[in-house]
């Protein structure tokens, strides 16, 4: 199908089709069939034949991608998920554990909207932020806020696509961001803690599945945040 397909080395071919497990890349399709299957060169350039710049697609999926059904941005991420041992098992190769892990992950997904934190009520049931606390500091609650429900999104991003296989319960997603802290909250830490407390939350949210394959970036800055606030 692709003029250059024979100036792609059969050892990088066999590495490309292996790392894809065999099956077409797309995680919604993973049809195995490796007689029928081709390489497709990521980036458009079907001289640079380099594992990097390929991926093994049905001829189904690779025909999408050339009539812009399926975007390079996709294709992309996909190759990411491919280098990560991300991409789910071959179609018909499914273990059942999955099934079930998928079953569980939509029960807490309906959950993740109700996140609240707890905090000190005053008589008439107002959240009253401890002073001296994150809490207490608009731009600094804000942007805590911010990163907790990053963290909360990124999770549930890659538990959705089926590649975060770890236990996550959104309630926990305070406890931990907060680890060494002291506190369960990060609207209780200490102010004077607040840029240790970010630089830990935000490590959490790059560690993430998700996270770590995600082409864009996984949050502004607090720099910018203040900057879009104050200008
Ligand atoms: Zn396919």
């Amino acid at each position: 199908m692709k003029p250059n397909r024979k100036a792609i080395p059969k050892a990088t071919e066999h590495q490309v089709r292996e790392q894809c497990g065999q099956a077409c890349a797309n995680p919604a399709c993973r049809k195995w069939n490796t007689a029928t299957h081709e390489l497709h060169h990521i980036d458009g350039d079907r001289s640079r034949s380099v594992i990097e710049n390929l991926i093994l697609m049905c001829a189904n999926c690779h025909s999408e991608e050339g009539q812009g059904i399926i975007s390079t941005a996709q294709v992309m991420t996909w190759k990411r998920m491919a280098e990560f041992g991300y991409l789910p098992p071959p179609a018909g190769h499914e273990p059942v554990s999955r099934t079930t892990m998928r079953d569980n992950h939509g029960v807490i997904a309906d959950h993740v909207e109700n996140l609240t934190i707890k905090q000190t009520k005053d008589k008439s049931g107002k959240s009253v932020p401890l002073p001296g606390t994150v809490g207490a500091h608009p731009d600094m609650r804000d942007y805590a806020n911010y990163l907790s429900k990053r963290y909360i999104d990124w999770r549930k991003k890659g538990i959705a696509m089926g590649i975060d296989k770890r236990r996550f319960s959104p309630a926990s997603a305070q406890g931990i961001l907060c680890e060494g802290f002291g506190s369960q909250s990060s609207l209780i830490v200490p102010q004077t803690h607040f840029h240790k407390w970010v630089t830990q939350a935000q490590g959490k949210i790059d560690a993430t599945v998700w996270g770590k394959i995600n082409p864009h970036r996984n949050y502004h800055t607090w720099e910018e945040h203040l900057a879009q606030r104050h200008g």
